[in-house]
């Protein structure tokens, strides 16, 4: 353990209280993000911004994903990566100078990679996989996890789905990007192509043709199981970023040498609906010590005029994505809201407990929504609310 990377993995804290059985305290929360490691932390990012050297991660919400190198890493969630076609609420954080790179990482269970079968793990490809299969009239339209992933997420395919992501995102921003996918099970990240020039170059693993012009075909794509990169053909600039990752993983293997066990199912305790871009694992080390503990969904933030704000349609499409984690977990008793102002986080939650999944489940005994104020990665006012 060097000064320069130390180990972000602990397990000398239970702030998740699974001891007792209880849920986590604002306390707790605010002790955590006010900690001197949260201080390194937030330092190191800011640090990084400045030089110009964070790498846009996006990855799906799955509380199994191993956010890479959270100290030089601005962090999107959403289920599946999905991305909405008709705006682009991101382009304007992955064009800041802060920002060097982008990745796309959808996500499998490396137990299902078979020759010439298409891997599985995500549940929101799982449920894209369901509607592909139905007709579009058979996939209802309301106001669901089921309307966003049939609007938002491209493909079942986990590399399709990260291909056609990136193309989108090379688009719309100067920055160059790599589609990629991880394997939850043991946090291995998979470089398939790299897309730059705003589309005019690419690199890739699979010949795009057999992903993108109808041409798809899994026994062609997965012969000799996920394609991958060689080391040489990954552009230089994302080498030592996708390196560093691998040096943590070591370090993680060291505190939980069960992961690949550990990460078979998902059960978090926490589901957090932030507009905040650094990573959970920079702003709160103790709750986010060992893997699989926090479902996350980003929202994001627009500049309405001079005023930085949330846009309708970004918000209801974090609010539809709540309600898979709220329905697939027995083990979730707190939603935890944060944005730039306390008012506006109450808000939020007023609105999500309007939908059914969410007004059955504040009901349960021991369930909570707690809201808080972040700027700057600093949470200054936190409170349970419901
Ligand atoms: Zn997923």
């Amino acid at each position: 353990m060097s000064a320069e990377n130390p180990n972000i993995y602990r397990r000398d804290t239970d702030i998740l209280r699974r001891g007792e059985g209880l849920p986590v305290t604002p306390r707790d929360l605010y002790a955590d993000n006010h900690s001197l490691e949260a201080d390194r932390r937030r330092e190191a990012w800011n640090r990084h911004k400045a030089d110009g050297n964070l790498t846009v991660v996006w990855s799906c919400g799955d509380a199994r994903v191993i956010i890479p190198n959270p100290e030089t890493t601005v962090s999107i969630r959403s289920i599946a990566t999905g991305s909405p076609s008709d705006a682009y609420p991101y382009t304007r954080l992955m064009e800041s100078p802060g920002v060097k790179n982008i990745i796309i990482l959808p996500h499998f269970d490396g137990e299902t990679v078979k020759p010439g079968e298409e891997p599985t793990g995500c549940g929101g490809l799982g449920e894209k996989k369901v509607q592909e299969t139905k007709s579009s009239k058979e996939v209802s339209e309301g106001n669901s996890v089921v309307r966003y992933v049939k609007q938002r997420v491209k493909s079942s395919d986990v590399l399709l789905q990260a291909c056609i992501s990136a193309t989108i995102t090379n688009e719309n921003t100067s920055k160059n990007v790599l589609a990629a996918a991880q394997d939850h099970r043991d946090g291995t990240i998979i470089p398939i192509a790299a897309f730059s020039d705003r589309g005019r170059r690419t690199i890739s693993a699979i010949n795009l043709r057999h992903l993108f012009q109808g041409q798809y075909d899994p026994k062609i794509i997965y012969q000799d199981g996920i394609p991958s990169l060689s080391e040489d053909e990954i552009p230089e600039e994302f080498r030592a970023y996708l390196t560093l990752h691998r040096k943590n993983l070591e370090e993680l293997y060291k505190v939980e040498p069960d992961l690949v066990q550990l990460q078979k199912t998902q059960n978090p305790t926490i589901m957090a609906l932030s507009t905040d871009p650094r990573p959970f694992e920079v702003r709160f080390p103790a709750l986010t010590a060992s893997p699989n503990t926090l479902f996350k969904l980003s929202v994001p933030r627009t500049r309405i005029d001079s005023r930085i704000s949330i846009d309708d349609q970004s918000l209801n499409d974090a609010l539809d994505q709540t309600e898979y984690p709220v329905a697939h977990f027995s083990n979730l008793n707190t939603i935890y809201i944060e944005t730039g102002d306390f008012d506006r986080s109450k808000r939020v939650a007023d609105q999500l407990i309007l939908n059914e999944w969410v007004h059955d489940w504040i009901n349960e005994p021991s369930h909570q929504i707690i809201a808080a104020q972040t700027r700057d990665g600093i949470v200054s006012r936190i409170s349970t609310i419901y």
